[in-house]
């Protein structure tokens, strides 16, 4: 069935009902799930058999909506998480522990700046924050022994840097170690990451795949491609026994499936971040209808851009869809349909004269959100970067007047015409 194009998955797979079964997905509203003997559940516990007991660790309406992700992506296995935050911290704590070192690119999202250099952190795991644009030479000089992984986007939010997949996928593998790529702005409709290196890829599913503001999710995907078991000594939590199980080992019993099997057997029973069943149908109703929605956002967002740009008031204007974004090559590159909805734009005079135009709009909405249907801004400097010094945003590449328009898929004329009038106040 891997056969099958993006929109087909998008409507057909995951739920793929037999005989007289629901046509759509049921929600398993269900915390337990029933067995005959004590026995049969056991083994469940042992993870000698596969099956689900209790909704902490996996529930089946979650695992048809990984499953469709799981494909979107070209993965061998997926899971849900309960945000994106989850699915990050999951994605690299399942292959790090204390006195562990990841590298990072330093354009990414703020939650999860925050996260690996200040929370895991104090979990022992060290981060190099690492430019994105930054040569070979330097990637190559950043990995030390402990290194476990290598985490970006593949489009930075907010700033709409697109990842030099080669680059990185060629450092992280000369070094042994996976690299992690968060694809949740292009989402798979327009960059299949697996395709260009990436072992892991996961998502914020709150934005795009949602993408009509309903629910917080988020989703990990493993592509199998990574060989756990040619460095035992590097991923002892993959390659050695875990006590947890009476001893088993999860490259050994489970293969390609171990690193998924691992996060959800360990990192979700002990942790729980399960997204709810309820918010994984919701997920999975945005899903069917991607494939129509991402040429929509970008097709907007073009037009958008290309108008801020003839703005007199407009200081600066970036887009990756645009020819003559410093991005526009790598966009062409690895995402040759469309990039996302996303345009970061400053005006003349500052900080102050972004915010306020954006308190001048009047459709367009001041939210703590991107990537749903609805246009909106943020200002992220005061907003989900607010948290960094001066330094730090100016490493991220974000500055103070940058305004992040997330382009919905009204009508463009009317996103213009709102726009228009802000800057004419
Ligand atoms: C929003 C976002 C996250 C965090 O996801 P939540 O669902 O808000 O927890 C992670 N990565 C990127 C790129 C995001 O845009």
């Amino acid at each position: 069935m891997s056969e099958r194009n993006l929109e087909t998955i998008c409507v057909q797979a995951g739920w793929e009902p037999g005989k007289g079964e629901p046509r759509v997905l049921p929600i398993y509203q269900s915390t337990t799930f029933k067995y005959d003997t004590s026995e049969q559940m056991g083994r469940l516990f042992d993870l000698e058999d596969a099956g689900y007991f209790y909704t902490r660790l996996a529930n089946p309406t979650n695992d048809y909506v990984a499953k469709k992700i799981c494909e979107l992506e070209g993965g061998v296995a997926a899971m849900l998480t309960s945000s994106g935050q989850a699915a990050n911290y999951y994605a690299v704590f399942n292959i790090c522990e204390c006195g562990d070192h990841v590298i990072m690119s330093s354009s990414i999202y703020g939650g999860t700046f925050n996260l690996v250099t200040c929370t895991m952190k104090k979990m022992g795991i060290e981060c190099t924050v690492i430019d994105p644009d930054c040569t070979e030479e330097e990637l190559n000089a950043a990995f030390r022994d402990n290194t476990k992984c290598v985490l970006a986007e593949s489009i930075s939010n907010p700033n709409l840097i697109i990842l030099d997949f080669e680059k990185f996928a060629k450092a992280a593998h000369a070094h042994n170690v996976p690299l992690i790529v968060d694809n949740t702005f292009p989402t798979p409709i327009n960059c299949r990451p697996i395709e260009f290196g990436a072992d892991i890829v996961t998502h914020s599913t709150t934005k795009y795949m949602d993408g009509h503001a309903l629910t917080v999710g988020g989703c990990i995907v493993d592509s199998g491609n990574f060989e756990w078991s040619k460095y035992p000594d590097k991923f002892p939590g993959l390659t050695t026994p875990d006590d947890s199980y009476h001893g088993l080992t999860y490259t050994e019993k489970f293969g390609k499936l171990a690193y998924i099997t691992k996060a959800t057997s360990q990192l979700m029973r002990d942790l729980g971040s399960i997204q709810a069943p309820q918010n994984a149908f919701l997920l999975n109703v945005g899903l069917e209808t991607l494939h129509l929605r991402m040429p929509k956002h970008c097709e907007n967002a073009l037009s958008v851009a290309k108008f801020l740009k003839s703005q007199e008031r407009v200081a600066w204007v970036r887009y990756p869809g645009l020819e003559d974004d410093p991005y526009h090559d790598l966009a062409k590159k690895y995402m040759p349909n469309g990039t996302c909805g996303v345009i970061c734009f400053g005006i003349k005079g500052g900080r102050a004269a972004s915010e306020k135009v954006m308190d001048a709009l009047k459709m367009i909405a001041i939210v703590t959100h991107v990537a749903d249907a609805r246009t909106c801004v943020l200002h992220p400097a005061s907003h989900t970067h607010r948290q960094m010094t001066d330094e730090q945003l100016e490493a991220a590449g974000i500055s103070p007047d940058l305004i992040r328009l997330s382009v919905g898929i009204e009508n463009a004329d009317d996103i213009i015409a709102d726009l228009k009038q802000a800057l004419a106040e």
